[in-house]
């Protein structure tokens, strides 16, 4: 991508990176540096979503017409380089990434007028309530009832894994409508305020200690039929429209930023023996995770070309997920083999956003280990890599 930018380009490309050189504040760069999952502290994600916004760059992907940019495909890359080279914090992407595009394709007028632009400045978090106790990868078997009562609905049941729904005030849920016909059948897609009374949320600690997932709990919330998006028994169509946008990310770009990581730590000088740069079996492997990151990039950028001309990502965003998950995973096991017996070293404190002690071991080491065990969710969440194999055999290659 650097290689051959045009002037037009290469002049974007020093507007990006003047306005992230006077934006990004120290604070925000450690947060970046210091992030240890795919999901940013909310302090920090959110600041800096303000600051984009302020600007008019929150949501590079979108129509202008709704508050995009208008980028060309190879301006939203530069954008995204710019962005991890100059350690900006990762965005939520429940909010933009996700519900913006779906209210985009299937909300009423009236629901994009409400909430496309507080999803843009910030002042809505989404979260999603999709998988429950026994329906994940099997999603279509949630039990989640909404129960018709006029104008409202009355909705009971339980959403697990609700990501940040510590932080959201606002979720995008499936909720059961009929139990007649095939179970796909029967599902609505329902925008719900969180802050309604009946609404719980519980915590669930990960791998790494850390607080992202929740469990939440429904008892006789009431929900207004006008946050149904889409017809009442027809919210899979939604959920499967979201679900592309979901399983599509710009994996490369994080990939590149792991493996830079790695390399700056690859070339230190251990106490004893020889940096890592010299090893052959380091070599052998780092380039390898190279050229699939490039691979993935290439793949990244069909994609974007279509959402370019305003189409959905399409099946391809899950064969891409797949190959996402498994080169990072694969990343971050490097990054832990680079760090050496520093992996062993329980250091939480070292993380925290400020400060100014220096940690055990190289700076970089610190979020090798915690980022390695957060990872382990990319092969799981947004539908296992399983299920995304199944979608690809069906979808893709007609199997
Ligand atoms: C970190 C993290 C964040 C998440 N955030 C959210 C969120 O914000 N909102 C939300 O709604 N959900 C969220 N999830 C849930 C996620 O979508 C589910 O975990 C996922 O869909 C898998 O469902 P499950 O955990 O119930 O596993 P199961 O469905 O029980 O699967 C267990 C295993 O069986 C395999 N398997 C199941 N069915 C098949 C099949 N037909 N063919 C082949 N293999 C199969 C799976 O691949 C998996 O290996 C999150 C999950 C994680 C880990």
């Amino acid at each position: 991508m650097d290689a051959k930018l045009s002037p037009e380009d290469e002049t974007f490309r020093l507007t990006v990176r003047r306005f992230l050189e006077e934006t990004l504040t120290e604070p925000l760069r450690d947060a970046a540096r210091k992030r240890t999952s795919l999901w940013q502290d909310i302090g920090s994600s959110m600041t800096w979503q303000q600051t984009l916004h302020k600007q008019g760059w929150a949501a590079p992907d979108w129509p202008v017409e709704y508050g995009g940019t208008g980028w060309s495909l190879i301006q939203r890359y530069i954008f995204a380089q710019e962005c991890v080279r100059a350690e900006a914090p990762a965005l939520i992407p429940m909010s933009l990434k996700m519900c913006g595009p779906m209210l985009i394709g299937y909300g009423t007028d009236e629901q994009k007028a409400h909430y496309l632009p507080r999803i843009l400045s910030g002042e809505d978090i989404w979260c999603q309530g999709y998988s429950e106790p026994g329906a994940g990868s099997d999603l279509a078997s949630l039990r989640t009832a909404a129960e018709s009562d006029g104008d409202d609905y009355i909705v009971n049941g339980t959403k697990i894994w609700t990501s940040y729904a510590q932080h959201a005030n606002m979720m995008f849920a499936l909720v059961r409508t009929s139990t007649e016909g095939k179970k796909q059948q029967g599902i609505s897609f329902l925008l719900i305020d969180m802050t309604t009374p009946g609404i719980t949320v519980r915590p669930i600690i990960n791998i790494a200690g850390v607080h992202e997932l929740n469990q939440v709990f429904f008892e006789d919330v009431r929900v207004s039929k006008a946050n149904r998006v889409g017809e009442e028994n027809d919210g899979w169509s939604v959920a499967k429209y979201l679900l592309e946008f979901e399983r599509f990310s710009m994996g490369s770009v994080e990939l590149r930023r792991n493996l830079g990581r790695i390399e700056a730590l690859a070339k230190l000088t251990p106490a004893a023996g020889t940096p890592f740069t010299q090893d052959p079996d380091f070599r052998r492997e780092f380039a390898r995770l190279e050229i699939e990151a490039l691979t993935l990039e290439a793949s990244e950028q069909r994609v974007l070309a279509n959402l370019s001309a305003g189409k959905p990502p399409g099946p391809v965003s899950s064969s891409l997920n797949i190959q996402n998950a498994e080169v990072l995973q694969r990343v971050d096991m490097l990054g832990v083999e680079t760090v050496g017996y520093y992996a062993s070293t329980y250091q939480p404190e070292a993380l925290e956003i400020g400060r100014n002690r220096p940690p055990i071991g190289p700076e970089e080491a610190i979020t090798m280990v915690p980022m390695y065990l957060s990872n382990r969710m990319k092969s799981i969440a947004g539908g296992s890599s399983e299920i995304q194999r199944n979608i690809v055999a069906k979808a893709i290659l007609g199997l």
